[in-house]
């Protein structure tokens, strides 16, 4: 059938009333609307459809499938190392990557890591390397695979030729409400793994106040979509449900996370960011077939080798001093006691607005802002002492991040018990 015989309004009445799409009109509705031959308000209304009436396993396959094959596809296949990558559905002090990346890497893979930046209360992986002097993002394909025989791993931006039609359908979707919608999250986020040739990933699914998806039964959900999604299109997929009530860390803000990310890479560190940076390394190690001890390379020094490799070949001095902010502001313990609290998303905003982050796409980031944690849940704190710091050099920012901790932070008289990996989902 040629694309003369569909309607489109075929297409938006069909999920309007519950049915189920063809696979013909999936990939003809993409394919037309990144051709700019549907408008934007079909395509919102059949993006709505969709978030109200789902999409079933194969509706969902061939919709990723449309999206993959709207760009180009990385070619991995001549790398000598097996390729697996990482993704998180971001959380507050989330550097795992930075570390995550080459520590998997010097035990033998290849970790291909093409990244977006941050929106709202969740910092992106490149904002936060951009701290370093002279590290750039943007790379050619040629200079990804060159780094990846290499290096063994390289964190930079997912080009303009990656799934072109997610940046058009997410755009969309950001101002028709219609972000939250599971079948469109994963097909999002797979459609740019899978074009980015890896050939195994694991998903960390964050879970909780500072999460994308703060219910664990959604959470799960997505997780179990996600794997289903990367099984059918051949990529060695699981994920594991990690807490992100609390930031991961003591550190959330640019140039604050990699310094953090470095001092698990000499082999210190916060417990809670090795942890689930081990678990996570467990599991890609596993998915490739390679028999290493993650904690091992962390610990003789050849993680951070790798790291600061990878940090040269994009022009970066792992040398180079880190910018740090003019402003710092103690939040005090208004008693004596035990954290039991620190609410993650509250972090989150307060970096935010400390100008960590951005509101829009275009707004840089600053490097040095960001909030550090002195005390995190389960640890003794005495009246008037720092709970956290705020770090920026825009004094006018701090009373507006203030206002954000307000109900973050709960002092009592015991812990209270959180692990930090959830569950693990795999097909
Ligand atoms: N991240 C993505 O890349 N896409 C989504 O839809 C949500 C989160």
């Amino acid at each position: 059938m040629t694309a003369a015989h569909h309607s489109v309004v075929d297409v938006i009445r069909t999920k309007r009333d519950r049915g189920e799409l063809t696979d013909e009109q999936i990939r003809w509705v993409l394919d037309a609307y990144v051709r700019g031959t549907v408008a934007d308000e079909q395509v919102a209304a059949l993006l709505m459809a969709v978030l109200l009436n789902g999409l079933d396993a194969r509706e969902l396959s061939t919709w990723t499938s449309a999206m993959i094959e709207s760009g180009e596809r990385l070619d991995l296949s001549a790398l000598s190392r097996p390729t697996v990558d990482k993704h998180s559905t971001g959380g507050v002090g989330d550097k795992v990557s930075l570390v995550l990346a080459p520590l998997v890497a010097s035990c033998g893979a290849a970790v291909p890591q093409l990244s977006g930046r941050g929106l709202g209360h969740t910092g992106g992986t490149l904002d936060k390397l951009e701290s370093i002097p002279g590290w750039r993002a943007a790379l050619t394909n040629e200079e990804i695979v060159a780094q990846l025989e290499s290096v063994g791993c390289v964190i930079c931006a997912a080009g303009a030729g990656l799934a072109p039609a997610d940046r058009k359908l997410y755009a969309l979707r950001d101002v028709t409400a219609t972000v939250e919608s599971i079948p469109l999250i994963a097909a999002s986020i797979m459609s740019k793994k899978i074009a980015e040739g890896t050939a195994a990933l694991v998903l960390d699914v964050k879970v909780g106040t500072g999460a994308f998806m703060p219910d664990r039964e959604r959470a799960r959900e997505l997780a179990r979509t996600m794997v289903g999604l990367g099984t059918a299109h051949s990529v060695e997929t699981v994920a594991l449900l990690t807490s992100m009530d609390t930031p991961l860390g003591r550190t959330a803000g640019n140039a604050l996370e990699v310094r953090e990310a470095e001092a698990v890479l000499e082999g210190g560190g916060p417990p809670d960011l090795v942890e689930v940076t081990l678990a996570l390394a467990g599991e890609m190690l596993a998915r490739c077939g390679i028999h290493d001890d993650p904690a091992a390379r962390l610990a003789d020094g050849s993680a951070r080798a790798t790291y600061r490799a990878m940090i040269a070949a994009q022009g970066g001095d792992p040398d180079a001093e880190l910018p740090t902010a003019s402003h710092v502001r103690a939040v005090p313990a208004a008693r004596d006691g035990v954290v039991r609290r620190l609410d993650a998303r509250a972090v989150g905003v307060a970096a935010w607005r400390l100008g960590a982050g951005r509101a829009r796409k275009e707004d840089p980031v600053s490097p040095t802002a960001g909030v550090v944690c002195v005390r995190k849940p389960g640890e003794v704190v005495a009246a008037g002492e720092p709970v956290v710091e705020l770090h920026t050099d825009d004094a006018a920012t701090l009373e507006a991040a203030l206002a954000a901790l307000a109900d973050a932070i709960e002092i009592g008289d015991a812990p209270a018990a959180a692990p930090l990996v959830l569950e693990r989902v795999a097909v």
